[in-house]
């Protein structure tokens, strides 16, 4: 049996409220989606805060990008090392993506070289959790004060994580979320923002509904006006009712995904720990809600490393290939990369699921201290 990268969680209470949103009669962005908003505020322990649901976590990093007044010959610091949804976010606001690296513990923003890459032309700053494990948010909001530009968090691999108590979704400016198929919940599609100010959340709601002023209380009595104005430009990218049922019972299981992802997380850092060429992420994951496990395969075994787990029924993944490598960007201004050429090439992702049993674990890591042994000692012969 081959095992996958990925395997999202379908219980029955998902298939059942997928069912009854479908039978509900009004299958656009409806009461759904705003219980979904509530629940997840409510998850966040949100201060002072307000979410904005939309169809994807994309969208919602594009719409990050127009409420933090991102305009075209803007510049916005990202890592490299990063989702390309990020990078096509910035790129979509008619912007460019100055490429940063990523500090070698955490492999989030390494601040301290970000810092010299800003510029008259800088408006915001995008700090991403590898996995789950926070990046230096504290450290990156005291720069991004210091030159007046604004913080992007995208939190879409880190929804329960928490720092010093801190929930995701109060640090930096703007947090964006993704409930794609893969992610810890998922709506299937969809993704979320949390964002600080009436306006902003006023503004989000006419951006996500193509530019309409439709109140989003009335939507979410499964219910619209016909007389609204558009003042602006807007898309279509809020979320329908049927996927935000389907995230609603996802969310009410999180914090059963997160302890079994990481139960495994942990194991896998056990088992491994003493595989010569292989790097475990640095943590044990206390307050870390991972996404994916991860392997840095050293000495350039790496790809080799993935065909012999795929002819052991292995599936891996590589996240990321990192976007300055990428043609669309390959003028893109950056600064020393090093760090991010390094893990680009060593990073790994093996499989992880909620409620993966111990077993499943072992198997893989038992793959992994077959195979790499023999690929090292064949490059050495
Ligand atoms: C998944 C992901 C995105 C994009 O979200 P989609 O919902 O797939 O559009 C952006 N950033 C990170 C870090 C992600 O993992």
């Amino acid at each position: 049996m081959r095992i996958p990268v990925f395997l999202p969680h379908i219980g029955i209470e998902t298939a059942k409220a997928a069912v009854d949103a479908l039978e509900l009669g009004w299958l656009g962005m409806g009461s759904y989606v705003g219980e979904f908003e509530t629940r997840l505020a409510e998850y966040l322990e949100l201060r002072g805060r307000q979410v904005v649901a939309v169809n994807t976590g994309t969208s919602a990093l594009h719409l990050a990008m127009l409420v933090a007044g991102v305009r075209p010959g803007d510049e916005v610091l990202t890592p490299s090392f990063n989702n390309i949804g990020d990078i096509q976010a910035i790129k979509a606001a008619g912007a460019e993506p100055v490429f940063c690296d990523i500090d070698e513990g955490t492999l989030g923003i390494d601040v301290e070289k970000a810092e010299p890459l800003v510029s008259p032309r800088t408006k915001a700053v995008i700090g991403m959790d590898y996995d789950g494990i926070p990046c230096a948010l504290e450290a990156l909001e005291a720069m991004a004060e210091r030159h007046g530009i604004v913080v992007i968090h995208d939190a879409a691999h880190s929804l329960g994580t928490r720092v010093n108590g801190r929930t995701m979704g109060n640090f930096g400016d703007i947090t964006v979320f993704s409930f794609d198929p893969v992610k810890l919940i998922t709506c299937i599609d969809g993704g979320a923002l949390v964002v600080d100010s009436e306006e902003k959340v006023a503004a989000l709601h006419r951006y996500r509904l193509l530019g309409m002023d439709q109140s989003a209380e009335r939507m979410y009595a499964n219910n619209r006006a016909w007389t609204y104005d558009v003042a602006d430009q807007g898309f279509r990218y809020h979320l329908a009712n049927l996927h935000a049922a389907i995230g609603l019972t996802q969310l009410a299981r999180i914090d059963e995904f997160i302890a079994s992802r990481v139960r495994a997380c942990r194991h896998y850092n056990t088992v491994l720990a003493d595989v010569e060429g292989v790097i475990t992420p640095q943590t044990n994951f206390d307050d870390v809600a991972p996404f994916l496990y991860y392997i840095r395969v050293l000495d350039g075994h790496r790809d080799a490393l993935i065909d012999a787990l795929k002819a052991a029924g292995v599936d891996t993944g590589i996240h990321w290939i990192p976007g300055h490598r990428f043609t669309f960007m390959q003028n893109a201004r950056r600064g020393d990369l090093s760090v991010t050429n390094r893990v680009g090439s060593e990073i790994l992702t093996l499989p992880l699921h909620s409620f993966m049993d111990l077993e499943t674990v072992d198997q893989v890591a038992n793959a992994v201290r077959i195979a790499l042994p023999a690929l090292r000692r064949s490059a050495a012969a």
